[in-house]
């Protein structure tokens, strides 16, 4: 009885045939499924869930992250998917490999490249890097310290 969320998200439309199909209010895909099968309205349940212009699901990137999927119109990126977590790991390398100062991240041509990129992007603080570059270091202390102790 998934049927109130999906008329929140979806309208009913008719094709010549007579045949019901949901339209999602915010991409206007149109999906298959009358919506009181049980096929359909999981299909159609589940494109709400991932739907890219679905409201609710910007709010679940949190981590400063964008849900900008498919690019700016540059095919080839056309399959490419933001990975926050991925490209924190990567500014933290950042820093270290090409030894930058914390302050790099939070001066302005810095912020101004990473949000033509991304958009919806929030770039942490260089505090919280700071904080993750610990944690990294951290982590490749034990890494090493097993490394060694058993040999
Ligand atoms: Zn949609």
């Amino acid at each position: 009885m998934r049927r109130k969320p999906l008329k929140k998200h979806m309208y009913a439309i008719y094709d010549e045939e007579g045949n019901r199909w949901g339209k999602c209010k915010y991409c206007e895909k149109k999906l298959a499924g009358s919506g009181s099968g049980k096929s359909g309205t999981s299909s159609q349940n589940k494109h709400i869930k991932n739907c890219e212009k679905n409201p609710a699901n910007k709010k679940d990137d949190k981590p400063n992250l964008v849900s900008k999927n498919t690019d700016d119109g540059q095919g080839t990126l056309g399959m490419w998917k933001f990975d926050p977590i991925k490209a924190r790991i990567l500014l933290v390398r950042m820093i270290i490999i090409d030894e930058l100062p914390f302050v790099f991240i939070e001066r302005a041509g810095f912020r101004k490249f990473m949000e033509a990129l991304c958009p919806n992007i929030k770039v942490p603080s260089r505090f919280t890097v700071a904080r993750d570059i610990l944690d990294l270091y951290l982590e490749e202390k034990v890494k090493l310290r097993n490394f060694f102790c058993k040999k």
